[in-house]
């Protein structure tokens, strides 16, 4: 996918300072890529904080390395094991909280919903695409998830498009990279110099009206242009073309579910990182004396035990069931549910995996495909 090249703006590397005060001006709290913890993840940033440069990652089955170059660059590497998923989607919340009063009735209160408009800075193409799909989950349909619906309004996306996919990215294969189409307020490609720029909503625009710009130059379209075609064009992996759910429900029987799980630690990092996958528990936790208690949405993944327990019974005991679950799930029926599949070509699940189990070569083998 090669981005739109009717783009004339270009900010200089030396104006980047410009974007935050433009959007800490424009209301926004200011997120961006950061090292922290041997991991780039997104942070908020203090107002005298910059975005940190010359980082470069190195990522494989099992495999995600953090290393410095004297590179101005300030995203010249893939993805980190955040998305945009925790911001939308936290990890843990309380949903209701209920407290005894001094008569003894229950009083139910939910939480302040208020949350202050957050630009997240670097968002690549997968990530949005995977957002896309987090919307179609928690907004469509007949009653809207309130929680989700209102942090998913706070957020101002700058996006990115990738100009260093990583080892274990595929994006082009699912279309969903590694260019961005659509989904940003404001869009970048990054060159040594500085970046050229377009908006994609009037939100954006209002905020690229009031950038230091210059005219692009052809030179720099080119440039730009040479750049999202070698990061398409690097990029090894690839899923088996097409709608795999016929191919991957006809074989629920394979030997190679149960080779997979000789591997597979039942750990749910896959789920952790993906993007994609929605699935949660709820808990309500009481205190000692009974008269309060909090009523918890924490993430869950379908590796987990307690997942497929129903009634005494847990349905899926063994990992290669868990495991075949999680894939003819995300690459199988949710094109029934959604329309497509549920991968987004990010690669987390094959870097964060412990043993580097690669769903593009898993999935292959059983559905019988050239990977
Ligand atoms: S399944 Fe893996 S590659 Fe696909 S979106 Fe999820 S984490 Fe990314
Ligand atoms: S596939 Fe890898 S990351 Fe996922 S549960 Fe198994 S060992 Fe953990």
């Amino acid at each position: 996918m090669e981005a739109p090249r009717s783009v004339n703006s270009f900010l200089p590397r030396k104006a980047l300072d410009a974007l935050l005060s433009a959007l800490r001006d424009g209301g926004y709290d200011c997120a961006a890529p950061v090292v922290r913890d041997g991991a780039v993840v997104y942070t908020r940033l203090q107002a005298q904080d910059r975005l940190p440069h010359g980082i470069s990652i190195q990522q494989a089955p099992g495999r995600y390395r953090v290393g410095f170059t004297d590179s101005p660059r300030n995203f010249s590497w893939a993805n980190g094991p955040q998305a945009l998923k925790p911001f939308v989607f936290t990890a843990h919340e309380t949903l209701w909280s209920a407290r005894r009063d001094p008569d003894g009735n229950l009083c139910f209160t939910e939480p302040d919903r208020n949350v202050d408009p957050v630009a997240i800075i670097g968002v690549r193409s997968c990530d949005l695409a995977a957002l896309a799909l987090q919307d179609r989950h928690f907004l469509d349909g007949a009653c809207a998830d309130p929680h989700y619906q209102a942090r998913r309004a706070s957020l101002f996306l700058v996006a990115v498009n990738c100009s260093h996919p990583s080892d274990t990215c595929f994006c082009v294969s699912t279309g969903d990279g590694p260019a961005a189409s659509d989904g940003y307020d404001l869009l970048l490609d990054e060159l040594d110099d500085g970046f050229v720029i377009q908006a994609g909503s009037p939100e954006g625009q209002k905020i690229l009206d009031r950038l230091p710009v210059v005219s692009t130059t052809d030179r720099q379209l080119q440039d730009i242009n040479r750049q999202n075609r070698h990061a398409a064009e690097c990029q090894t992996r690839r899923l088996p073309p097409g709608n795999l759910e016929p191919a991957l429900f006809a074989n629920l029987d394979h030997p190679h579910w149960q080779t997979v799980a000789e591997r597979c630690l039942s750990c749910g990092n896959c789920t952790s990182v993906c993007p994609t996958c929605f699935c949660y528990r709820e808990l309500d936790q009481g205190t000692l004396d009974s008269d309060h208690s909090e009523h918890i949405r924490e993430w869950d993944s379908c590796f987990t035990q307690g997942h497929s327990y129903i009634h005494g019974v847990t349905i899926r005991a063994g990992t290669d069931l868990r495991y075949r679950q999680w894939l003819a799930h995300k690459l199988g029926s949710w094109h029934s549910q959604y329309g497509r599949s549920g991968c987004v070509g990010c690669g987390r699940c094959i870097s964060w995996c412990p043993v580097g189990i690669d769903l593009t070569e898993e999935v292959a083998t059983i559905v019988g495909a050239a990977s």
